[in-house]
């Protein structure tokens, strides 16, 4: 009853707290968007399973942090192991319950849930020393203390591997996690923590609590005993924890939505310029970072929209399980409705469908064509709020200075794409554009090292190399004075 068998794998659909099994007394249904199937019926936390993981994970905090970075770092890679060990079933998983590409799932998103957790285990033990330096001759040595349980609530976009990306860097930092995943793709999660322990994480450093945003969340981000909180989703969600952080002045790292602008010059290699245009329908368009704006040179507009209509109208949509598909179905009906909303209300304000528009017809279900809109007019909302979803839309600029003022004018600053063909023209761009990340004739080139995150409403906070353990760990100066020491 609390176990189903999925894509070869046990997955148990029951909370991990304190290294065992918890029920709920109700539960919800995790729904496959590939074809509407009931997968699982999962455990629904509230308070009771929150209290009790927070427990959990504070009476376990101690032992974990005693540990030190070299001995979390063997049972973090022994973990990577197990993920790498179980990578083709848990790329199977992670499609069947989110949707997404099985190819992108097996190449690029799995190897990177085991690269997350290898990475900041290493960085712990061979990156996160700073010099001791000088003040009148007295020492300054700094050290990243773990600061205790680290609250830790995901999307659904890329379930496990933005898991990992905070799981990762808070485990090596030695802080004890509590992982509230989210509901529309609770399982790759709940099979995670059994690979935890069975790499040997002792019990109460990771808990898995599952259910939904207001009941098991809510709880979580307001419970006083936890000393971080990192959270990726949108940006309602974020005010509501913010809120409820401030209540405890609990820090939060915030990683957001976006509107990000992708411009191609009038200098620009066309067919590169289509080529990334074409990527930011990638996931079905769920993705955080896409540039989903295009802003295209005047002079090279129609060359660059039809060249991206025929190519766009090219990508297979279909099934995500099958090698030649491109693009998947959305996450959900819930989703997929919200999607095609903001279409329509585009259209009746005087915007123009130049390619897609609505659900994939013959295929049903949740397919929604890859779309492009133009004409919206300036400030309308198909041009200002995150779709989340295959949906482009593209405006026109006559000067650099244009491109730069249209991109800006967004209250998201996560990523932008440049598409130029001169370097100083393409610094000129960069250096006015306000974002966390920006791609100069390339997308998606992501360095764990680098830092990541966005400006404006697109985030609080960096994460990546030291930056994670910024946030995750108690930054401490010590400060050694010359005297005073026995002779
Ligand atoms: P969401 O904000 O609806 O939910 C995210 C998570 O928050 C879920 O686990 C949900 O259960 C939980 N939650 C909801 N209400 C809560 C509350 N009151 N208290 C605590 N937790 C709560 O977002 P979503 O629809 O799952 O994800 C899509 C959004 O995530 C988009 O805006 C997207 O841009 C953003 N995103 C950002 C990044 C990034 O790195 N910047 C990456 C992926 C997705």
């Amino acid at each position: 009853m609390h176990q189903v068998t999925l894509a070869g794998l046990t997955v148990d659909t029951r909370h991990f707290i304190g290294g065992e099994r918890v029920a709920s007394p109700e539960t919800f249904e995790s729904v496959s968007p590939i074809d509407g199937a009931v997968l699982a019926h999962v455990a629904r936390g509230g308070s009771a399973e929150v209290n009790r993981a927070v427990d959990a994970a504070r009476a376990a905090f101690p032992g974990w942090r005693d540990l030190g970075a070299d001995g979390r770092r063997e049972i973090l890679h022994r973990l990577a192991d197990l993920v790498e060990r179980d990578l083709e079933q848990l790329a199977n998983l992670e499609t069947l319950d989110n949707g997404s590409l099985l190819r992108s799932h097996r190449r690029g998103v799995m190897p990177r849930v085991a690269m997350n957790l290898r990475f900041f285990a290493d960085w712990a033990v061979e990156k996160l020393h700073h010099p001791v330096w000088q003040t009148r001759g007295h020492d300054n040595v700094v050290s990243w203390d773990p600061s205790g349980v680290a609250a830790l609530i995901t999307p659904w976009n890329a379930p496990l591997m933005l898991a990992t990306w905070k799981i990762g860097p808070a485990l090596a930092a030695g802080d004890t996690v509590v992982l509230k995943p989210a509901e529309w793709t609770p399982l790759s999660a709940s099979y995670f923590a059994d690979l935890a322990a069975e790499a040997g994480v002792p019990a109460g450093v990771f808990n898995v609590v599952q259910g939904f945003g207001a009941e098991a969340g809510a709880a979580l981000v307001a419970h006083p005993g936890i000393a971080r909180i990192s959270f990726t989703g949108s940006v309602p969600t974020a005010k509501a924890i913010a809120r409820s952080a401030a209540d405890n002045l609990t820090p939060v790292s915030f990683e957001l939505g976006g509107k990000s602008p992708l411009i191609v010059t009038d200098d620009a290699d066309l067919d590169l310029a289509v080529e990334l245009a074409v990527e930011q329908y990638d996931n079905a368009g769920q993705v955080c970072l896409s540039g989903t704006r295009l802003l295209v040179h005047e002079n090279i507009a129609d060359r660059f929209q039809q060249a991206f209509a025929a190519k766009a109208q090219q990508l297979r949509q279909g099934d995500p399980r099958d090698e030649a598909t491109q693009i998947g179905p959305q996450i959900h009906r819930v989703h997929l409705e919200r999607i095609q909303g903001f279409v329509e209300r585009a259209t009746a304000d005087g915007a123009r469908v130049v390619i897609g528009g609505g659900p994939n017809d013959e295929l049903g279900g949740l397919y929604f064509r890859p779309t492009l809109i133009a004409d919206a007019k300036p400030g309308s909302e198909i041009l200002t709020a995150e779709v989340f979803g295959p949906v482009l839309a593209m405006q026109t600029f006559a000067s650099d200075d244009e491109a730069v003022t249209l991109a800006n004018n967004t209250e998201f600053g996560l990523a932008a794409v440049v598409v130029c063909g001169d370097r100083d023209r393409a610094e000129r761009l960069t250096k006015n554009l306000v974002a966390g990340t920006i791609w100069v004739n390339c997308f998606f080139v992501r360095d764990l090292a680098a830092p990541f995150g966005g400006s404006k409403k697109s985030g609080i906070g960096r994460e990546g190399g030291t930056w994670s353990f910024d946030f995750y760990a108690d930054v401490k100066n010590t400060v050694y004075a010359p005297t005073g020491w026995k002779e």
